[in-house]
């Protein structure tokens, strides 16, 4: 599914695996190669031709972003990610769960584990993007990188913060289901 024109932006989680020298944040995977500026939003593009617009359902390029913060754990090695976060997502917005080209897609998402994705949603693929709170691994960079985008930035590590919020999780489920536990 495409949101055409997302007016109302959407939340999504992602890490980026560098800081530039000039505190511009690198993207992680391939065909994400283009760094994210300051004070303007990240823009897609296709990395093959750069003359349609991105996303499109027959090619891989766009900013992707996961539904959640767990999702994101599943997918990005902890020791890869420098900065990690949410993001704002909008102009045009596909939706990814099953469909191709979308490497959220690999694994489905078992309903009864995570209620918040219920729906099979497991993250998104826009057209335009930006930081919205960011959390980073090495303390000299967070007030910078706080001024440099103008938002919140906190110090935390990718694997302190995910192992908590799964561990949250797994905390409610054994206490709504004992005998998971
Ligand atoms: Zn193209």
């Amino acid at each position: 599914m495409i949101v055409p024109d997302s007016i109302t932006p959407m939340i999504g989680w992602r890490a980026w695996s560098r800081v530039s020298k000039d505190l511009l944040l690198q993207p992680l995977a391939m065909g994400q190669s283009d760094s994210w500026p300051h004070r303007e939003p990240a823009t897609a593009r296709c990395h093959q031709c750069g003359s349609h617009q991105v996303p499109a359902m027959n090619n891989p390029y766009g900013l992707y972003a996961f539904k959640s913060a767990y999702l994101l754990s599943k997918e990005v090695h902890w020791n890869d990610a420098l900065v990690f976060g949410q993001v704002w997502l909008w102009g045009a917005v596909l939706i990814c769960g099953e469909e191709r080209y979308c490497p959220l897609a690999r694994e489905q998402i078992n309903p009864k584990e995570d209620e918040a994705d219920e729906d099979s949603v497991k993250g998104y693929r826009a057209e335009f993007a930006y930081p919205k709170a960011l959390i980073c691994s090495d303390e000299g960079l967070v007030p910078k990188l706080a001024a440099a985008y103008g938002v919140e930035c906190i110090k935390g590590s990718f694997q302190y913060m995910i192992q908590k919020l799964v561990n949250k999780r797994l905390k409610t489920l054994k206490e709504v289901n004992p005998q998971h536990g």
